[in-house]
């Protein structure tokens, strides 16, 4: 690699780690960004001329010719040199800047333009993702007018107009708790996903499109079709066990999934924002594969991705950092079973849950509830976010439900070696329960966290 190319490279992370930052979302995939490194680049050179033919030149020009003693030559070079850089600014600027901008842009897409090196020859994705286990454990006796009592909360709005994806993903999540009994709505949520003309009816516009190297989810907060987190989209179809081989409509061609994974492998880097998503899309699809290359011709590997994961902070993350434990866990299992994680690593990880578990027991309530900052009594935590604009943790009933309901849907997830006392399952799934029984569905009753109680007190439930 040349050190022009190196420093190229750093410049592209400097400004995708700003775009990640500003927007937190994942618009990266549609921007090349070595393109406006490209821009950078000739502005710099464009404005160097121009000083140069401005104000060096005609000084230059202007003493020379007046030490031959030839004021007329002088005056025609100043006026020469002074045309000149009118016409790079009329004619380079504004007609060959485009064009070449166009040149770089039709670049061949799979190969990294800077470091030449292609990704997706390192990466070969699965047929089927890693299968996640959700244990059951029937610890509370449910009636069955309980049972219809919770179900309720979960059910489709009337009203498409509130459909959004991450509604729909909670919902594919909650259903596949009882594949018979919601076959019609799940095949009508992944239609949604999956056909354009359906997620253009529901949602205003579909949710995939083309991207620079595949197809993606775009994610942020103005559409209904976005993701909220980046990778989620993907992290959530992956959890359900949708193939890659699943077919995506855009613009009347069919795509599979796995060219939005090969995206999410190209784009991902270890200073992402909300990279348990994107660890969750991984884990799933790549296995047995331990490294791949990204875009910017990186190597990465799950080695790294568990350490940086283990570093993050909770508060920083969504969701009380359940996400986070989510991801890691899923990657201890994968590694239990498809060797992805050094011995070293996957003991350290193996150390790191266990110690969180131990912090989660101990920090519940008596009533059986969490609040969301559990994590600040974690030995050697440090401060959270002292900006309160930044994190507050709330602690009205709401949060702790959110809080709550994902530490019991982690616990679940954890594997049998790790014990989780039944006492402190039974106690929160039976804080869950009379809270839902002080409510009444479609009365603020957000589908996150409610979906998630669904699913836990289903898990829970005898
Ligand atoms: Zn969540
Ligand atoms: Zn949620």
């Amino acid at each position: 690699m040349s050190p022009n190319t190196k420093q190229s490279e750093k410049k592209i992370k400097i400004i995708t780690r700003y775009v990640s930052t500003v927007y937190g979302c994942n618009l990266q995939c549609y921007v090349d960004f070595s393109y406006l490194i490209v821009i950078i680049d000739l502005t710099k050179s464009i404005s160097l001329v121009i000083i140069f033919s401005y104000l060096v030149l005609p000084v230059f020009g202007g003493v020379f010719m007046k030490i031959c003693d030839k004021p007329q030559f002088v005056a025609e070079t100043n006026r020469k040199m002074c045309d000149c850089p009118v016409f790079l600014r009329k004619r380079i600027a504004i007609f060959l800047l485009p064009v070449i901008v166009i040149v770089f842009a039709s670049c061949e897409k799979s190969v990294s333009p800077l470091s030449g090196v292609s990704f997706s020859d390192s990466v070969k994705i699965r047929e089927f993702p890693f299968k996640k286990i959700s244990h059951k454990r029937p610890l509370i006796e449910l009636t069955e007018q309980e049972k219809e009592f919770i179900w309720n909360f979960a059910s489709l709005p009337t009203h498409h107009e509130e459909l959004g994806l991450s509604y729909i993903l909670h919902y594919l999540k909650v259903y596949a708790e009882k594949p018979e009994q919601y076959q019609k709505e799940t095949e009508y949520l992944l239609s949604v996903i999956q056909k354009e003309d359906v997620g253009k009816n529901v949602l205003g516009t579909p949710v995939f499109f083309t991207s620079k190297f595949g197809i993606s989810i775009v994610s942020g907060k103005t559409k209904r079709s976005q993701e909220t987190h980046r990778d989620q989209g993907m992290a959530e179809l992956g959890l359900l066990g949708i193939p890659s081989s699943f077919e995506v409509e855009i613009s009347e061609k069919i795509y599979p999934l796995s060219d939005a994974i090969r995206e999410c492998a190209a784009n991902f880097y270890l200073e992402e924002k909300e990279l348990a998503w994107s660890a969750i899309v991984l884990a799933l699809y790549l296995p047995p594969i331990q490294e791949w290359t990204n875009r910017f011709g990186e190597k990465c590997s799950f080695d790294a991705l568990a350490i940086e994961l283990m570093k993050q902070r909770f508060e920083e993350n969504s969701c009380a950092g359940a996400h986070l434990l989510e991801s890691l866990t899923l990657i201890y299992e994968i590694s239990l079973e498809c060797p992805i994680l050094s011995f070293e690593v996957q003991n350290q990880l193996k150390k790191y849950l266990h110690d969180i578990l131990t912090t989660v027991i101990h920090e519940q309530n008596i009533a059986g509830y969490w609040e969301l900052d559990w994590f600040v009594k974690i030995p050697d935590y440090g401060q959270p976010f002292q900006n309160p604009h930044v994190w507050t943790p709330s602690v009205d009933s709401e949060s702790r439900l959110l809080a709550t309901c994902h530490l019991v849907e982690w616990m679940l997830d954890l594997p049998e070696e790790f014990d989780v006392p039944n006492e402190t399952l039974k106690k929160a799934g039976m804080w869950m329960l009379n809270h839902l029984k002080t409510k009444k569905y479609g009365e603020n009753t957000p589908i996150c966290p409610y979906a998630h109680v669904v699913r836990d007190l289903e898990l829970l439930g005898m």
